[in-house]
């Protein structure tokens, strides 16, 4: 390898203030070439997997600006994520705004090249749609076990008879095409009205483990976490996060709320219950500034993104370090 790595820093607050300059990811550097970083921040600007309230298009703007409140270390764990790993704001995936075909094959396309280089995808949505074409270019070779953090299971067949590609769809799409091992998904704080007293059929049919929002208080976040990582073990595992999942009290700029989620706190302390796993990826998505007129949800979003973000660059630097270790002498 040529020469020691460098670590992309981002913008000091202290000398430029975290309200002045151009707003990136976490105040980061720009980058064209995901070779050059461990982590990729990457905006999917689309929402063309809406089925109610749209929005989402505008999320990661709105998120780059709000990620500008975020420091340089973890004020719980320690992890100074930059000092692990290169992270960068790799700017956002291609989309067209007239196709859902043609934006599930750019947006795939361009996580594909992402993922060729080496570099852990870390996205904010976009609908959840998104995730879907993420898990085709991430999942390809290896079935991914995914914690799944949402109101809704995301595991419904079809819209309007025959719409195979919505919102309400990137998990059965997922799983039916190999992308995801259904017995290693959990999926936390399900719940809403449902089209049928069958919607969950399915899911439960597949293994996936569905804890409810209802389960979710009884267990109380600390059970939660050791069922989440019982469930997706030691192999490699995806987080997707659908700020639905949160109470809309904390995340009213979403387009599908469902009222009696879970707190920002709680989803931050489950985020941090993953650390040591065999994180790949992840993202945050459903964040829609058009209902998010004090910016608090693109604030919540980001810093989850914040959150994960730290998990990932521990998991990046300490699949380096064996690597790196020299063999032992006799
Ligand atoms: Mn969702
Ligand atoms: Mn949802």
């Amino acid at each position: 390898m040529p020469g020691p790595r460098r670590f992309p820093a981002p913008q000091s607050g202290l000398v430029v203030p975290r309200f002045g300059g151009v707003a990136t990811f976490m105040r980061l550097p720009l980058f064209d070439d995901p070779a050059e970083l461990d982590i990729a921040l990457v905006g999917v600007p689309w929402d063309g997997g809406t089925t109610n309230r749209p929005g989402a298009r505008h999320g990661p703007r709105q998120m780059r600006d709000m990620s500008t409140l975020m420091r340089r270390v973890h004020h719980v764990s320690g992890i100074a994520p930059y000092t692990l790993a290169r992270i960068g704001d790799l700017g956002d995936a291609p989309v067209n705004p007239a196709s859902i075909d043609d934006s599930l094959a750019r947006i795939e396309a361009f996580f594909a090249r992402l993922h060729r280089a080496g570099t852990v995808p870390l996205a904010a949505g976009g609908d959840h749609l998104v995730t879907l074409p993420i898990l085709r270019a991430i999942a390809r070779r290896r079935k991914l076990g995914v914690v799944h953090f949402d109101a809704h299971s995301d595991t419904w067949d079809t819209y309007f008879g025959g719409h195979k590609y919505t919102h309400g769809t990137p998990f059965r799409r997922a799983i039916e095409e190999g992308l995801i091992d259904p017995r290693r998904l959990v999926q936390i704080g399900i719940r809403g009205s449902l089209y049928s007293r069958n919607d969950m059929t399915w899911a439960h049919d597949q293994g996936i483990r569905v804890i409810t929002i209802e389960e979710y208080f009884a267990l109380g976040v600390e059970r939660v976490i050791a069922e989440a990582r019982r469930v997706v073990g030691d192999g490699p595992t995806y987080v997707s996060f659908d700020v639905d999942g949160l109470d809309p009290v904390f995340a009213p700029g979403t387009g599908t709320p469902e009222i009696g989620g879970y707190s920002s706190h709680e989803a931050q302390r489950m985020i941090r219950g993953l650390r040591g796993l065999d994180l790949v990826g992840g993202d945050v998505v459903e964040v829609s500034p058009p209902f998010d007129t004090s910016g608090g949800t693109a604030l919540t979003g980001v810093t989850l993104m914040w959150e994960l973000m730290c998990q990932l660059a521990e998991r990046v630097a300490a699949r380096r370090r064996p690597a790196r270790r020299k063999p032992r002498r006799r």
